[in-house]
């Protein structure tokens, strides 16, 4: 994937990357028998967000002045798909993809120097890890309309409300909290908060497990909880604004994980095509199955062609906001095509629980959901190809 970008230090990165995760990420989660599925125990992804920083990895996303190796929007995807691809059950937290610096990366320029310094430095350098607390129970594609508070008492804010299906917060130190500042406003004023997660009167907990199995996402509740004035991040009422101006690029950056995980069950299907043999000889024979293999390679290369070129978009400061919900409706709906593809030519052991390939279609599935559902991609579209006849 992504073999046309030859910029140097993306080509020694992806060795890089591959080397800690054959010679040390994968021995030691057979060390310590972790699943795709487990809770993950905190310390050991403190230890893996160190080493990675150690070995010059962890920022690799950042611009060089940040710590990190400059790479652009199309490099970076390259490395996400290497990572998904790896099929190393904690590959998201080699570049701290759930709680590190991709996820403060681009807002770093609205932070104060204090907030910096306690902060987002340590997320850089691998020492917290936080999240993005925008859904709540009643709030989800309307995320104009939260209902969590944040009500000035001095230099304080008393903050109440409930956060919903936040990933990364079971091992968050701090959340970046959307907040209603100003209710009689219209629309409501919304302010990012930094919130310590070991505050009094906040719970982060989980009553659900997604279909994936996996424990990264919880619920964040805050009751009464002061935090200072200074921890609004980004000025009071710029929430919203804040939050809308790193969605194009997310979702983007979400297409080379599900390229990776789809690329990854695709090679499965091959080699099980090859090699499974009934009515006398291998599967890969019938041209059902040559059918089904022909459409996945097919779709892979879609997906891999859109996002370069969309990651082109991206890194020449074009207007991504078409095109990035085009790109992530069409490479999450394809992408889980091919993982239905790959279930059915594995046969029973597609849909036996646990399975790779049974784990990477239920992985795939949800990614229709988060950072926009399908519907809202299309909204998106919509909106953009009919402006001009409005
Ligand atoms: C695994 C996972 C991780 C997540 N991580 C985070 C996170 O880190 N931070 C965070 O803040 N949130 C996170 N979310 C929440 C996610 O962003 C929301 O689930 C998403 O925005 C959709 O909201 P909803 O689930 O409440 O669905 P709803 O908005 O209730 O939608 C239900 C259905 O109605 C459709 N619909 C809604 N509005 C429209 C419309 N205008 N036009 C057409 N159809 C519409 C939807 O497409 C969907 O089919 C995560 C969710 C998941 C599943």
């Amino acid at each position: 994937m992504f073999d046309h970008l030859t910029n140097p230090v993306l080509v020694e990165t992806r060795a890089a990357i591959r080397r800690y995760i054959d010679e040390e990420l994968l021995p030691l989660e057979k060390e310590l028998g972790l699943g795709s599925e487990d809770a993950w125990p905190r310390e050991v992804l403190r230890g893996v967000w160190r080493r990675s920083s150690e070995l010059g990895l962890y920022a690799a996303c950042l611009p060089a002045e940040l710590g990190g190796k400059g790479l652009n929007i199309a490099e970076q995807c390259a490395l996400k798909a290497d990572l998904a691809a790896s099929g190393a059950v904690l590959a998201p937290h080699v570049l701290g993809d759930l709680g590190g610096p991709p996820r403060v990366g681009n807002m770093l320029k609205y932070a104060t120097p204090a907030q910096l310094a306690r902060y987002f430095q340590p997320v850089i350098r691998g020492e917290k890890s936080t999240c993005f607390a925008l859904t709540e129970p009643h709030s989800g594609s309307d995320a104009q309309s939260i209902a969590t508070t944040a009500v000035a008492d001095g230099d304080e804010l008393v903050v109440n409300g409930r956060k919903h299906y936040i990933s990364g917060a079971p091992f968050a130190d701090f959340a970046i909290v959307m907040c209603v500042t100003d209710a009689a406003a219209s629309p409501p004023a919304i302010t990012a908060v930094l919130i310590d997660l070991d505050l009094p009167g906040v719970k982060v907990s989980t009553d659900y497990v997604p279909m994936s199995g996996q424990h990264i996402d919880a619920d964040i509740e805050f009751a009464n909880v002061r935090v200072p004035r200074a921890n609004i991040f980004g000025g009071e009422g710029n929430g919203f604004k804040l939050g809308m101006s790193r969605i194009n690029v997310n979702r983007l950056l979400h297409c080379p994980s599900m390229l990776g995980l789809a690329t990854k069950v695709y090679e499965a299907s091959l080699e099980y095509a090859g090699t499974r043999r009934q009515f006398g000889g291998p599967i890969a024979r019938f041209q059902a199955i040559q059918h089904m293999l022909a459409d996945m390679a097919a779709a892979l290369w879609a997906c891999e062609s859109m996002i370069a070129q969309t990651a082109l978009l991206a890194d020449s400061g074009a207007d991504l906001r078409m095109k990035a919900a085009a790109c992530k409706l069409f490479v999450s709906e394809r992408c889980f095509e091919v993982a239905d593809k790959a279930v059915q030519i594995h046969g029973n052991v597609g849909v036996t629980r646990g399975h790779p390939v049974e784990q990477t279609f239920r992985k795939l599935r949800m990614f229709r959901i988060f950072t926009g559902t399908s519907e809202i991609q299309r909204n998106t579209i919509a909106r953009a190809i009919l402006e001009p006849m409005r």
